[in-house]
């Protein structure tokens, strides 16, 4: 398991550095990063506070979690999941209906 900035969405908000419990986050010239990656244990707590989807975590197919790619949106206080393959291709998403514009 392994959480990702994904920099051309990251904004430097942060708003991720004051959630971490582990105090995992840091700027790093206006953009987050994740500091000791090795220590965080993916409680996706950066994931569901980031504004800009700005954050994924990666499920390792050596913990069953084939290689999928959570991300959350946002939609006023409902957070929708959305976990993407390595083909790229859509496996689940929380809401179906929320689905075509995410
Ligand atoms: S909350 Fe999102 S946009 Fe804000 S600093 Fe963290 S990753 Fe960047
Ligand atoms: S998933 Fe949890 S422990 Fe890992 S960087 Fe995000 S807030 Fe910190």
């Amino acid at each position: 398991m392994s959480v990702k900035i994904i920099p051309d969405r990251c904004r430097g908000c942060g708003r991720c550095l004051t959630v971490c419990p582990g105090d995992l986050i840091a700027l790093d010239s206006s953009l987050a990063a994740i500091k000791e990656p090795e220590l965080c244990w993916g409680c996706a707590a950066c994931l569901k506070t980031c504004p800009y989807e700005a954050i994924a975590l990666y499920l390792s197919p050596a913990q069953g979690g084939r290689g999928l790619k959570l991300t959350i949106k946002k939609d006023g206080t409902t957070l929708f999941w959305k976990a993407t393959a390595p083909d790229y291709q859509t496996v689940i998403v929380t809401d179906s209906a929320k689905a075509k514009d995410y």
